[in-house]
Protein backbone atom coordinates (compact mmCIF):
# COMPACT_ATOMS: atom_id res chain seq x y z
CA UNK A 1 0.00 0.00 0.00
CA UNK A 2 1.26 3.34 -0.90
CA UNK A 3 0.18 6.32 0.62
CA UNK A 4 -0.02 10.19 -0.63
CA UNK A 5 -2.74 12.69 -1.49
CA UNK A 6 -3.75 14.88 -4.34
CA UNK A 7 -1.40 17.66 -5.28
CA UNK A 8 -2.58 20.76 -7.24
CA UNK A 9 0.72 21.17 -9.67
CA UNK A 10 -0.40 24.39 -11.30
CA UNK A 11 2.52 25.85 -13.39
CA UNK A 12 5.76 24.27 -11.28
CA UNK A 13 4.90 20.09 -11.40
CA UNK A 14 8.34 19.72 -10.08
CA UNK A 15 8.36 22.17 -7.02
CA UNK A 16 4.77 20.54 -6.82
CA UNK A 17 6.05 17.08 -6.64
CA UNK A 18 9.15 17.80 -4.51
CA UNK A 19 6.75 19.33 -2.35
CA UNK A 20 4.62 16.17 -1.90
CA UNK A 21 7.58 14.29 -0.88
CA UNK A 22 8.63 16.98 1.32
CA UNK A 23 5.17 16.02 3.39
CA UNK A 24 5.09 12.72 3.65
CA UNK A 25 3.83 11.41 0.26
CA UNK A 26 4.46 7.94 -1.11
CA UNK A 27 1.81 8.31 -4.01
CA UNK A 28 0.39 11.30 -6.06
CA UNK A 29 -3.00 12.01 -8.08
CA UNK A 30 -3.08 15.00 -9.99
CA UNK A 31 -5.05 16.91 -12.77
CA UNK A 32 -3.51 16.83 -16.32
CA UNK A 33 -6.86 18.81 -17.83
CA UNK A 34 -8.83 21.46 -16.05
CA UNK A 35 -11.15 19.96 -13.79
CA UNK A 36 -13.74 22.01 -14.41
CA UNK A 37 -13.20 22.25 -18.40
CA UNK A 38 -14.15 20.51 -21.20
CA UNK A 39 -11.45 21.59 -23.23
CA UNK A 40 -7.98 19.31 -23.73
CA UNK A 41 -5.22 21.66 -23.36
CA UNK A 42 -2.29 21.48 -25.88
CA UNK A 43 -0.09 18.93 -25.30
CA UNK A 44 3.29 20.13 -23.23
CA UNK A 45 5.95 17.55 -24.09
CA UNK A 46 8.29 19.14 -21.79
CA UNK A 47 6.15 19.73 -19.16
CA UNK A 48 5.52 15.35 -19.06
CA UNK A 49 9.43 14.74 -19.14
CA UNK A 50 9.92 17.10 -15.84
CA UNK A 51 7.17 15.38 -14.55
CA UNK A 52 7.84 11.55 -15.15
CA UNK A 53 11.73 12.59 -14.13
CA UNK A 54 11.06 13.86 -11.17
CA UNK A 55 8.53 11.37 -10.09
CA UNK A 56 11.08 9.10 -10.91
CA UNK A 57 13.77 11.06 -8.88
CA UNK A 58 11.88 11.11 -5.89
CA UNK A 59 10.40 7.90 -5.80
CA UNK A 60 6.73 9.13 -5.81
CA UNK A 61 4.51 6.35 -7.04
CA UNK A 62 1.99 5.18 -8.40
CA UNK A 63 0.78 8.20 -9.91
CA UNK A 64 -3.06 8.45 -10.17
CA UNK A 65 -4.88 10.51 -12.42
CA UNK A 66 -8.50 12.17 -11.56
CA UNK A 67 -10.23 12.99 -14.73
CA UNK A 68 -12.29 16.28 -15.06
CA UNK A 69 -15.66 16.04 -13.06
CA UNK A 70 -17.54 16.96 -15.74
CA UNK A 71 -17.59 13.85 -17.95
CA UNK A 72 -20.47 11.81 -17.87
CA UNK A 73 -20.64 8.50 -19.22
CA UNK A 74 -24.31 7.54 -17.95
CA UNK A 75 -25.52 10.65 -19.64
CA UNK A 76 -28.53 10.24 -22.06
CA UNK A 77 -27.76 13.04 -24.09
CA UNK A 78 -26.22 11.99 -27.06
CA UNK A 79 -23.38 15.47 -26.61
CA UNK A 80 -22.81 15.19 -23.83
CA UNK A 81 -21.85 11.52 -23.92
CA UNK A 82 -19.60 11.97 -27.40
CA UNK A 83 -17.96 14.68 -25.14
CA UNK A 84 -17.29 12.52 -22.40
CA UNK A 85 -16.30 9.75 -24.17
CA UNK A 86 -13.52 11.98 -26.31
CA UNK A 87 -12.28 13.62 -23.12
CA UNK A 88 -11.80 10.47 -21.56
CA UNK A 89 -10.20 9.16 -24.15
CA UNK A 90 -7.91 12.28 -24.63
CA UNK A 91 -7.59 11.93 -20.47
CA UNK A 92 -6.22 8.68 -20.56
CA UNK A 93 -3.36 9.66 -23.83
CA UNK A 94 -2.48 12.43 -21.10
CA UNK A 95 -2.42 10.32 -17.95
CA UNK A 96 -0.45 7.58 -20.10
CA UNK A 97 2.19 10.45 -21.00
CA UNK A 98 2.60 11.13 -17.01
CA UNK A 99 3.80 8.12 -16.25
CA UNK A 100 -0.22 7.32 -14.65
CA UNK A 101 -0.89 3.64 -13.56
CA UNK A 102 -4.33 4.76 -13.57
CA UNK A 103 -7.02 7.31 -14.10
CA UNK A 104 -10.26 7.56 -11.93
CA UNK A 105 -13.53 8.60 -13.54
CA UNK A 106 -16.73 9.85 -11.44
CA UNK A 107 -19.63 7.36 -12.49
CA UNK A 108 -21.61 9.93 -13.46
CA UNK A 109 -25.65 10.39 -13.43
CA UNK A 110 -28.30 9.13 -15.46
CA UNK A 111 -30.05 12.51 -15.68
CA UNK A 112 -33.64 11.23 -14.92
CA UNK A 113 -32.88 8.40 -17.84
CA UNK A 114 -33.42 5.85 -14.72
CA UNK A 115 -30.31 3.61 -13.09
CA UNK A 116 -30.67 0.92 -15.93
CA UNK A 117 -30.46 3.14 -18.86
CA UNK A 118 -27.74 4.93 -16.93
CA UNK A 119 -25.54 1.92 -16.35
CA UNK A 120 -25.94 0.79 -19.70
CA UNK A 121 -25.00 3.57 -20.81
CA UNK A 122 -21.77 3.70 -19.04
CA UNK A 123 -21.11 0.55 -19.86
CA UNK A 124 -21.12 1.34 -23.68
CA UNK A 125 -18.72 4.14 -22.94
CA UNK A 126 -16.59 2.59 -21.03
CA UNK A 127 -16.11 -0.08 -23.82
CA UNK A 128 -15.92 2.96 -26.87
CA UNK A 129 -13.15 4.56 -24.59
CA UNK A 130 -11.31 1.20 -23.69
CA UNK A 131 -11.79 -0.50 -27.18
CA UNK A 132 -9.94 2.39 -28.87
CA UNK A 133 -7.45 3.64 -26.33
CA UNK A 134 -3.56 2.69 -26.84
CA UNK A 135 -1.94 0.34 -24.32
CA UNK A 136 -1.64 2.72 -21.16
CA UNK A 137 -3.15 3.23 -17.38
CA UNK A 138 -6.13 1.54 -16.46
CA UNK A 139 -9.26 3.53 -15.86
CA UNK A 140 -11.13 3.50 -12.68
CA UNK A 141 -14.94 3.89 -11.68
CA UNK A 142 -15.36 5.40 -8.64
CA UNK A 143 -18.04 4.72 -6.24
CA UNK A 144 -20.86 7.41 -5.42
CA UNK A 145 -22.42 8.99 -2.57
CA UNK A 146 -26.16 8.77 -4.92
CA UNK A 147 -27.74 11.67 -4.82
CA UNK A 148 -30.38 12.49 -6.99
CA UNK A 149 -29.93 10.62 -10.45
CA UNK A 150 -26.65 9.45 -9.58
CA UNK A 151 -25.80 5.92 -9.85
CA UNK A 152 -22.76 4.36 -8.21
CA UNK A 153 -23.70 3.93 -5.11
CA UNK A 154 -23.86 0.23 -4.87
CA UNK A 155 -21.16 -2.11 -5.39
CA UNK A 156 -23.38 -3.95 -7.70
CA UNK A 157 -23.81 -1.06 -10.19
CA UNK A 158 -19.67 -0.89 -10.30
CA UNK A 159 -20.28 -4.78 -10.75
CA UNK A 160 -22.39 -4.35 -13.73
CA UNK A 161 -20.27 -2.34 -15.49
CA UNK A 162 -16.74 -4.29 -14.86
CA UNK A 163 -19.25 -7.41 -16.04
CA UNK A 164 -19.87 -5.84 -19.49
CA UNK A 165 -16.69 -4.93 -20.11
CA UNK A 166 -15.08 -8.35 -19.96
CA UNK A 167 -12.70 -8.00 -22.69
CA UNK A 168 -11.14 -5.09 -20.73
CA UNK A 169 -10.71 -6.71 -17.75
CA UNK A 170 -7.28 -5.94 -17.01
CA UNK A 171 -7.42 -2.35 -18.01
CA UNK A 172 -10.62 -1.25 -16.21
CA UNK A 173 -11.15 -1.44 -12.20
CA UNK A 174 -12.82 0.17 -9.89
CA UNK A 175 -11.50 3.28 -7.16
CA UNK A 176 -13.71 3.27 -3.45
CA UNK A 177 -14.02 6.46 -1.63
CA UNK A 178 -14.54 6.45 1.93
CA UNK A 179 -16.56 9.44 2.20
CA UNK A 180 -18.49 8.25 -0.49
CA UNK A 181 -19.18 4.76 1.18
CA UNK A 182 -20.27 7.02 4.18
CA UNK A 183 -22.65 9.25 2.08
CA UNK A 184 -24.05 6.08 0.65
CA UNK A 185 -25.26 4.38 3.88
CA UNK A 186 -22.09 1.68 4.12
CA UNK A 187 -20.56 1.74 8.17
CA UNK A 188 -17.07 1.86 7.79
CA UNK A 189 -16.61 3.65 11.55
CA UNK A 190 -15.48 0.58 13.24
CA UNK A 191 -13.92 -2.55 12.81
CA UNK A 192 -16.87 -4.44 12.42
CA UNK A 193 -18.73 -2.37 10.18
CA UNK A 194 -15.21 -1.88 7.55
CA UNK A 195 -14.69 -5.86 7.84
CA UNK A 196 -18.50 -5.87 6.54
CA UNK A 197 -17.64 -3.47 3.86
CA UNK A 198 -14.88 -4.91 2.62
CA UNK A 199 -16.15 -8.30 2.61
CA UNK A 200 -19.19 -6.98 0.50
CA UNK A 201 -17.03 -5.26 -2.20
CA UNK A 202 -15.01 -8.71 -2.40
CA UNK A 203 -18.11 -10.42 -2.50
CA UNK A 204 -19.54 -8.14 -5.46
CA UNK A 205 -16.83 -6.77 -7.62
CA UNK A 206 -13.24 -8.02 -6.13
CA UNK A 207 -10.90 -6.57 -3.82
CA UNK A 208 -8.43 -7.61 -6.97
CA UNK A 209 -10.55 -5.14 -8.76
CA UNK A 210 -10.01 -2.34 -6.61
CA UNK A 211 -6.68 -0.28 -7.17
CA UNK A 212 -7.28 3.19 -5.62
CA UNK A 213 -8.54 3.84 -2.01
CA UNK A 214 -10.09 8.11 -1.71
CA UNK A 215 -9.29 8.02 2.09
CA UNK A 216 -11.41 10.49 2.72
CA UNK A 217 -13.27 11.76 6.26
CA UNK A 218 -16.54 13.51 6.19
CA UNK A 219 -18.88 15.82 8.44
CA UNK A 220 -22.18 14.37 7.11
CA UNK A 221 -24.33 11.85 8.35
CA UNK A 222 -24.45 8.37 7.49
CA UNK A 223 -26.43 7.95 4.64
CA UNK A 224 -27.31 11.47 3.76
CA UNK A 225 -26.15 10.88 0.23
CA UNK A 226 -23.78 14.25 0.20
CA UNK A 227 -20.46 14.60 -0.84
CA UNK A 228 -18.11 16.19 1.39
CA UNK A 229 -14.46 15.40 2.37
CA UNK A 230 -12.84 16.02 5.60
CA UNK A 231 -9.70 15.04 7.10
CA UNK A 232 -8.98 12.06 7.93
CA UNK A 233 -9.42 12.85 12.03
CA UNK A 234 -11.41 16.14 11.24
CA UNK A 235 -14.95 14.20 10.40
CA UNK A 236 -16.82 11.94 12.07
CA UNK A 237 -15.90 8.47 10.67
CA UNK A 238 -14.77 6.43 13.65
CA UNK A 239 -10.86 6.31 13.05
CA UNK A 240 -10.98 2.79 14.24
CA UNK A 241 -12.70 1.67 10.36
CA UNK A 242 -10.52 3.20 8.32
CA UNK A 243 -7.53 1.88 10.09
CA UNK A 244 -9.23 -1.31 9.71
CA UNK A 245 -9.41 -0.54 5.99
CA UNK A 246 -5.56 0.82 6.32
CA UNK A 247 -4.35 -2.48 7.39
CA UNK A 248 -6.61 -5.41 4.90
CA UNK A 249 -4.22 -7.39 3.51
CA UNK A 250 -7.10 -6.98 0.41
CA UNK A 251 -6.51 -3.52 0.04
CA UNK A 252 -2.56 -3.93 0.35
CA UNK A 253 -1.84 -3.51 -3.62
CA UNK A 254 -3.73 -0.30 -3.41
CA UNK A 255 -3.11 3.40 -3.78
CA UNK A 256 -4.38 5.58 -0.99
CA UNK A 257 -4.98 9.13 -1.80
CA UNK A 258 -6.13 11.70 0.36
CA UNK A 259 -8.32 14.15 -1.58
CA UNK A 260 -9.05 17.02 0.86
CA UNK A 261 -8.23 20.75 0.13
CA UNK A 262 -4.41 22.14 2.00
CA UNK A 263 -5.76 24.03 4.58
CA UNK A 264 -4.47 28.04 4.41
CA UNK A 265 -3.04 29.50 6.87
CA UNK A 266 -3.64 32.96 5.54
CA UNK A 267 -5.21 33.41 2.10
CA UNK A 268 -2.95 32.05 -0.37
CA UNK A 269 -0.68 30.37 1.79
CA UNK A 270 -1.14 26.65 2.20
CA UNK A 271 -1.05 25.03 5.78
CA UNK A 272 1.69 22.77 4.60
CA UNK A 273 2.32 21.95 8.41
CA UNK A 274 -0.69 21.07 9.02
CA UNK A 275 -0.88 18.84 5.68
CA UNK A 276 2.54 17.06 7.06
CA UNK A 277 0.49 16.24 10.34
CA UNK A 278 -2.52 14.96 8.26
CA UNK A 279 -0.37 12.50 6.14
CA UNK A 280 1.37 11.06 9.85
CA UNK A 281 -1.78 10.74 11.24
CA UNK A 282 -2.88 8.57 8.31
CA UNK A 283 0.60 6.61 8.37
CA UNK A 284 0.29 6.33 12.14
CA UNK A 285 -3.38 4.70 11.00
CA UNK A 286 -1.89 2.40 8.77
CA UNK A 287 0.67 0.77 11.18
CA UNK A 288 3.28 2.44 9.89
CA UNK A 289 6.48 3.71 12.10
CA UNK A 290 6.16 7.05 11.72
CA UNK A 291 9.11 9.70 13.17
CA UNK A 292 8.03 11.82 16.08
CA UNK A 293 10.08 14.58 13.94
CA UNK A 294 10.23 16.25 10.66
CA UNK A 295 12.35 15.10 8.18
CA UNK A 296 14.27 17.76 6.56
CA UNK A 297 12.31 19.31 4.12
CA UNK A 298 13.64 20.73 1.29
CA UNK A 299 12.78 24.37 0.35
CA UNK A 300 12.45 24.61 -4.02
CA UNK A 301 14.90 27.38 -4.95
CA UNK A 302 12.47 30.02 -6.92
CA UNK A 303 9.71 28.92 -5.50
CA UNK A 304 6.74 31.59 -6.94
CA UNK A 305 3.93 30.58 -4.28
CA UNK A 306 6.13 31.93 -1.16
CA UNK A 307 4.57 28.86 0.47
CA UNK A 308 7.09 26.08 1.39
CA UNK A 309 6.09 23.96 4.19
CA UNK A 310 6.97 25.16 7.67
CA UNK A 311 8.85 22.20 9.46
CA UNK A 312 8.78 20.81 13.02
CA UNK A 313 5.61 19.82 13.88
CA UNK A 314 5.04 16.77 16.02
CA UNK A 315 2.06 14.62 14.58
CA UNK A 316 -0.59 13.95 17.28
CA UNK A 317 -0.72 10.50 18.54
CA UNK A 318 -3.21 9.03 17.34
CA UNK A 319 -5.16 5.92 19.34
CA UNK A 320 -6.63 3.46 17.31
CA UNK A 321 -9.48 0.60 18.19
CA UNK A 322 -10.15 2.25 21.53
CA UNK A 323 -13.43 4.47 20.60
CA UNK A 324 -16.47 1.61 20.38
ZN1 LIG B 1 -12.79 10.65 -4.48
ZN1 LIG C 1 -16.17 13.16 -3.19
Amino acid sequence: MRIGRHIPTGSQPGQALQRAKAIGCEAVQVFVTNPRGWAVPATDPRRETVFRAATEELGLGPVVVHATYLINLASPRDDFFARSTDLLRATLERAGRHGASDVVVHIGSHMGSGVETGLGRLAEGVRRVLDDAQPGPRLLLENDVGAGGEIGNRFEHLADVLAAAPDHRARLGVCIDTAHLWGAGFDIGTREGAENVLMDIDRVIGLDRVRVVHLNDTSVALGSHRDIHARVGEGIIGQEGLATLLRAPGLAHTAVILETPIREETPGKSDWAHETAHLRRVLALAGRPVATDAPDEPNPAGDADTDAPRARTRAPRTKVGVSR
